[in-house]
């Protein structure tokens, strides 16, 4: 059990806290990130990411890399550990990890994400990254031309299903129940795209796939939550949308959060309801969840971090 002390501890090792940390540490702010349990945050789940710029393509693995070497060579310090207890009453702040040890910090900026809801089937977990994923911004360009289902019936749904019906020949949309729960201007939308078929009352039992030759879906199994009819339907593809939570469990008590969990900062920055605890990307962010744009919120926290400890050394 040990007790590391630091002048910035940023919890998170996503875009958001990779980019936090380079920001800092150029400052000469002695910097410390503690990774999570899921090193280099969501995007070392998928396996090619086109749209952050400077990169034609890219691993999400490799670029993460990247951001941590890029961090590590100017000096940031990074720990595997996942934080499961913190304590903003009182500054240094205390932050205590799954291990036992104990970070001290003057200043903390809290970049610990969301995670994807998912249906928790073992097949959709086997298939994710193989035809299974949760970002049809990332991976709808595969499915040029092809077959794809969309699950959910929020706007997060009915966006991508509209978004896919761009690039898919054609896409069903899974809805547990008879009614939508997004936006009607959505539905309109939605309702009148010939490509776009739903599948109402229906649920997912079981995502189909192949793993002989190469491993990929080829459909999925539903059952009609009305009739019990259960329908196979051949895709090449399957988003799951069911909502993302935010990582904010520990931050409970701790810290405002709105309704939905998500850290709220003030105005257009990053200071939290606690001074000297910031908060940048997924985890402050319902809407825009993209990694450019949360490395973007880590810049400004870092930059929020750096006056608030340049003013009160
Ligand atoms: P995250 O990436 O979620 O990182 C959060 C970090 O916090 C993790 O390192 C985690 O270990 C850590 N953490 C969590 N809890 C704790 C704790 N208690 N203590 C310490 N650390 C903790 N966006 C794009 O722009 N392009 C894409 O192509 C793209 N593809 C995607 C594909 C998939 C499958 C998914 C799921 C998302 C994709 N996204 C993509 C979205 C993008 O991944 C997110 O918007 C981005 O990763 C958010 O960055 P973040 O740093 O805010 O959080
Ligand atoms: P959401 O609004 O919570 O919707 C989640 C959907 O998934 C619901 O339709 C829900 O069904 C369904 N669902 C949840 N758990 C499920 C399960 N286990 N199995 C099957 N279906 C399940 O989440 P979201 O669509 O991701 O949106 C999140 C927030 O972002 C919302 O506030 C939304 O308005 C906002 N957003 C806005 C826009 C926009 O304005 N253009 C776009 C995207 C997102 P039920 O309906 O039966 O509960």
């Amino acid at each position: 059990m040990a007790l590391y002390t630091t002048d910035l501890l940023i919890l998170g090792s996503g875009p958001a806290g990779y980019t936090a940390g380079i920001y800092a540490v150029r400052a000469g702010i002695d910097t410390m990130i503690v990774s999570g349990n899921q090193e280099g945050g969501q995007l070392t789940m998928t396996s090619s990411i086109e749209n952050f710029p400077g990169f034609e393509e890219i691993s999400g693995y490799e670029l993460m890399d990247k951001m941590k070497q890029q961090a590590v060579k100017l000096g940031v310090k990074c720990v595997n550990d996942h934080i499961v207890e913190v304590d903003f009453s009182n500054r240094p702040f205390v932050c205590s990890s799954q291990n036992g040890h104990s970070y001290k910090a003057k200043a903390v900026i809290v970049a610990t994400g969301s995670s994807a809801r998912w249906l928790g089937l073992p097949s959709e977990e086997k298939f994710l990254g193989y035809g299974v994923s949760c970002c049809a911004t990332c991976d709808g360009f595969f499915y040029r031309g092809r077959t794809v289902v969309i699950v959910g019936g929020g706007n997060s749904a009915v966006c991508e299903a509209l978004y896919l019906a761009t690039l898919a020949n054609k896409v069903i949309l899974v809805h547990r129940r008879h009614q939508l729960r997004a936006d009607k201007i959505l539905q309109d939308r939605l309702f009148n795209n010939q490509k776009i078929v739903v599948e109402w009352d229906s649920v997912v039992e079981e995502v189909l796939g192949e793993e002989e030759l190469s491993k990929k879906v080829t459909g999925i199994k539903i059952r009609n939550v009305e009739t019990d009819e259960i329908k196979t339907l051949d895709a090449d593809g399957v988003f799951i949308a069911v909502g993302h939570q935010p990582n904010t469990d520990i931050f409970k008590g701790n810290l405002v959060l709105d309704a939905k969990g998500y850290v709220v900062t003030n105005g257009d920055g990053a200071t939290t309801d606690v001074e000297g605890v910031f908060a940048a990307g997924d985890v402050k962010n319902p809407k825009y969840k993209q990694a450019v744009i949360s490395a973007g919120s880590g810049a400004m926290a870092a930059m929020d971090a750096i006056e608030f400890l340049e003013t009160n050394r």
